[in-house]
């Protein structure tokens, strides 16, 4: 079975982990025998792209559109101590681990912005990418799965939140741009719910995952965190399936052991849905393989 949603470097401040930028040997190994542990073979590797330095140009200084000062000082303070990785180094790292003939493969979680998409787009176009994974983690310059943020709720209110939300999670969906969707309901991590599920966004983001071509990740993160389900709900997982958009399996794990964490929460919600299947991914080519 596979993990296709892993960092090699915490968020910041951390006392865990390599010193930013860094691959020491024996890192990602450790990843590879942690996930075995669980039964989790293939591993494939996501890190942000907003931590690498050269996305800047690319990606631009978002959070200066905010209007909201809060918000924009919140988000230029975290990028300013979370761009500390490079891509080069990062994508190095991984084909490195792979002529050594670990089960690794070379993914990246992308964020989307409507704005700057195309450019991201191709400044990743000249990297040998096996497949990548697409987020929605901010609103404007409000980042939505940030916990010190959780005061734009009170003012923005839930039903607004998330009608933005899977504004920009259907607009990626649509893109064709990336290979899966990430956490697609991430807009639950802090435990803030509709009074019931938003059925209409979701057949939204359905909908555009099917006309795009683009899969689905199962995901333990949430596991983790109040929102305590997996990533996508039930529903929405039922919703993918109907609707025969593929998937992959994920755990988001941010050291080595979190690698495969919760691997048969995942599997039994993908089953549970009706999946038999999950996709594996060479070169931005997908194979569906069985969820075994
Ligand atoms: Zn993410
Ligand atoms: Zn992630």
């Amino acid at each position: 079975m596979s993990d296709y949603h892993l960092h090699l470097h915490p968020h910041q401040p951390s006392d865990q982990g390599p010193p930013p930028g860094e691959y020491p040997p024996g890192h990602i190994e450790a990843y590879v025998e942690a996930a075995a542990r669980r039964g989790v073979h293939e591993l494939g590797f996501t890190e942000h792209l907003f931590r690498c330095f050269e996305s800047g140009p690319a990606l631009g200084d978002w959070w200066e559109r905010e209007p909201n000062p809060r918000l924009a000082a919140n988000t230029r303070e975290f990028i300013a101590a979370e761009r500390n990785l490079s891509l080069d180094a990062y994508v190095t790292a991984i084909e490195g681990a792979k002529a050594q003939g670990l089960p690794v493969l070379l993914g990246l979680e992308v964020d989307y912005f409507p704005e700057t998409i195309a450019a991201v787009m191709e400044l990743l176009d000249p990297y040998p990418w096996d497949f990548l994974i697409g987020s929605v983690h901010w609103i404007g310059g409000w980042a939505i799965d940030n916990p010190s943020t959780g005061f734009e709720w009170e003012e923005r209110g839930i039903e607004r939140g998330y009608d933005e939300y899977f504004a920009l999670e259907t607009q990626l969906a649509a893109s064709g741009a990336v290979d899966v969707l990430a956490h697609v309901d991430v807009i639950k991590k802090y435990g803030h719910r509709l009074s019931e599920e938003p059925l209409h966004h979701y057949r939204a983001v359905v909908a555009a995952a099917a006309a795009s071509g683009t899969a689905v990740e199962v995901s333990s993160q949430g596991l983790r965190k109040p929102a305590a389900e997996v990533y996508p709900s039930p529903m929405f997982l039922g919703m993918f399936r109907e609707a025969s958009v593929p998937i992959t399996l994920a755990s988001d794990g941010h050291q080595p052991d979190e690698a495969g964490w919760g691997h048969d929460a995942v599997v039994s919600a993908a089953r549970a849905a009706g999946y038999v299947e999950r996709l594996q991914f060479r070169k931005r080519t997908a194979n569906p393989v069985p969820l075994t």
